[in-house]
């Protein structure tokens, strides 16, 4: 099952997708009345009596996709993004050979946050910020959105307080990354978490997930990897993360982009006005955005 947020006359709903994934079915055609509005909403208070609903709808009343405007499957994360640093092996050596940071693989999980201003969705536009930075970086990631809350959660239990999957491209300003001791600001800017176009629910994807991941730059493949090349796998991050700090339903925890990315290339491949960048991950579609 594939949910997604979208827009039609300036209007944004919530929906599920036909089977064949060129339709979407609004939950309020569905649940009516007592639908929730919002996907953060509907994360919230899931009831699993819906999944049944929401498995046998009409799909002939379901508008083409064509027709809507997909935008980020949660446009405001409440908490910003939780992301992983450096969790692929080849990915940190081929930041620690350009020159970023440390060498060595990471003992621990590097944990830092990316403010979102708005999640931009598919087909939405990545500002050039020219002026600002002159090293846009992208960076495709699998990201796990948390179902229901909780705390110190055991390594055992860690799929049943998952939600779902969607692609997030970890948008990086690299000369401001390099510029801080912290990545927050480089991280941060206006437009730079691109995600979607749509969240899968957990049984679309096997526990643990092992899904190729790839991205391309103007068609031009750039990083090829699969998740189970994680250096810390999701088991390990939720349950390390959660010691002592509470996750709750609707967090987005990224986990970190394979090697590729344009400061691993000699000479850079920075992004610039006009490239369309295509973060696409097994089972869980392809996300299109373009740099202005
Ligand atoms: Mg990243």
């Amino acid at each position: 099952m594939y949910f997604a947020t979208f827009s039609q006359d300036g209007r944004e709903d919530i929906g599920i997708l036909t089977k064949s994934r060129d339709k979407i079915v609004s939950f309020r055609e569905i649940l009516g009345q007592d639908a929730p509005e919002t996907m953060l909403e509907f994360i919230e208070n899931f009831n699993p009596n819906w999944l049944e609903v929401l498995e046998n709808i009409d799909e002939a009343r379901g508008i083409e996709l064509e027709k809507v405007k997909l935008e980020a499957p949660i446009p405001n994360p409440r908490r910003g993004i939780i992301c992983l640093g450096k969790n692929y092996k080849e990915h940190a050596e081929e930041i620690s050979r350009a020159g970023g940071g440390q060498e060595g693989l990471p003992e621990h999980p590097i944990y830092f946050c990316k403010l979102v201003d708005r999640a931009i969705g598919h087909g939405g536009y990545i500002p050039v910020h020219s002026g600002v930075t002159s090293q846009l970086d992208y960076e495709v990631e699998l990201a796990v959105v948390i179902g229901k809350e909780g705390r110190n959660i055991p390594r055992e239990k860690v799929e049943d307080y998952i939600f779902g999957y969607t692609i997030l491209n970890d948008i990086t300003a690299r000369d401001l990354q390099k510029q801080h001791s912290q990545w927050f600001r480089g991280k941060s800017l206006d437009g730079f978490c691109p995600m979607g176009p749509y969240l899968a629910y957990k049984t679309v994807v096997s526990f643990p997930p092992e899904l190729d991941i790839r991205s391309y730059v103007n068609g031009e493949l750039r990083q090829n990897a699969n998740t189970r090349d994680f250096i810390f796998d999701l088991s390990y991050i939720i349950s390390e993360f959660s010691k002592g700090i509470t996750l709750k339903a609707g967090d987005i925890i990224s986990t970190g982009t394979p090697a590729g990315v344009g400061m691993g290339f000699s000479p850079f491949k920075f992004l610039r006005s006009g490239d369309e960048v295509e973060c696409w991950i097994e089972n869980l579609g392809s996300l299109k955005n373009f740099v202005r």
